[in-house]
């Protein structure tokens, strides 16, 4: 397996210091702990060949064989105080979204977090905010998303998954993919902090893979809302047309389904 090469993604991040190992526990885990201490003056990008300890949300775990998958994460300083993570996953997945349309990759986005391909899941979203003492705002935003899929790790999954092999010749230039992938999330999560979620909205409406659906939203497994899928708001909660009227959903523990 070929390590990965540093300097061919800082060549596509140049926004960023960049650092690049072969194994951690979790690239996420590694962010919040140095964010905690001082917030990084510039964005910091983080890449790992593999995880032992990789996270969905919840806690939940997320499966990558070694080399199999972009495994990555940032470190962005943020000024508003009032950045909110769940539209900031939001803000993110576009930058993920559109850097992979550009590269040749059909994606969508389930709400809140998912990167979906063919309707199954090619990576995710995990976004985590650190507080330094002095407190300053980073926000840690770990991304997975799958390069190739063997039997073992597809059976881990427990769910439908796509890797970008399926579309994507040049999957070999992981360390390009993950710097444009960067540079884009960056971009999505500075205006973000500027002006919000306003602007990015049509932008999650392109993307969004649900729209006018009918679908569940489960909280711990169990079914808390249903109605069709409108889109989300200007602060990136879903709108749910559902029997009772409109309903107005923040992402926190909330999963949809396609129901039925
Ligand atoms: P769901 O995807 O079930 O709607 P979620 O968006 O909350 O829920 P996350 O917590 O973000 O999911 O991610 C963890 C889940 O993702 C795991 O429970 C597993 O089903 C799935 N998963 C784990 N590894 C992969 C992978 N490499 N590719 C696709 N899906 C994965």
């Amino acid at each position: 397996m070929l390590p990965l090469r540093r300097e061919l993604i800082a060549t596509a991040a140049p926004k960023f210091d960049v650092e690049a190992v072969q194994d951690t526990g979790s690239t996420n885990t590694d962010l919040l702990q140095r964010a905690r201490q001082a917030q990084p003056r510039r964005p910091l990008l983080r890449a790992a060949l593999r995880q032992t300890a990789g996270r969905g949300r919840h806690g939940r775990r997320w499966f990558a064989s070694a080399g199999g998958a972009l495994l990555f994460s940032l470190a962005v300083p943020m000024q508003a105080d009032g950045a909110r993570i769940a539209a900031a996953t939001l803000a993110c997945g576009i930058g993920v979204a559109e850097s992979l349309r550009a590269a040749g990759a059909p994606i969508t986005l389930k709400w809140p977090n998912d990167l979906l391909l063919e309707g199954r899941k090619l990576g995710g979203v995990l976004c985590e905010l650190a507080i330094d003492d002095e407190g300053r705002r980073t926000l840690v935003v770990g991304i997975g998303i799958n390069l190739h899929l063997d039997a073992a790790t597809r059976d881990s999954i427990g769910q439908p998954a796509a890797a970008l092999d399926q579309v994507v010749a040049s999957v070999a230039q992981r360390e390009s993919l993950i710097g444009s992938i960067a540079t884009a999330v960056l971009e999505t999560l500075q205006l973000y902090d500027e002006q919000g979620f306003v602007p990015l909205q049509p932008r999650f409406m392109v993307l969004f893979a649900h729209r006018d659906a009918v679908v569940d939203l489960l909280e711990l497994g169990v079914r808390v809302a249903s109605g069709r899928a409108l889109g989300v708001d200007g602060e990136g909660r879903l709108l749910l047309d559902a029997a009772q009227g409109l309903r107005v959903c923040s992402s926190g523990e909330l999963s949809l389904r396609v129901a039925g």
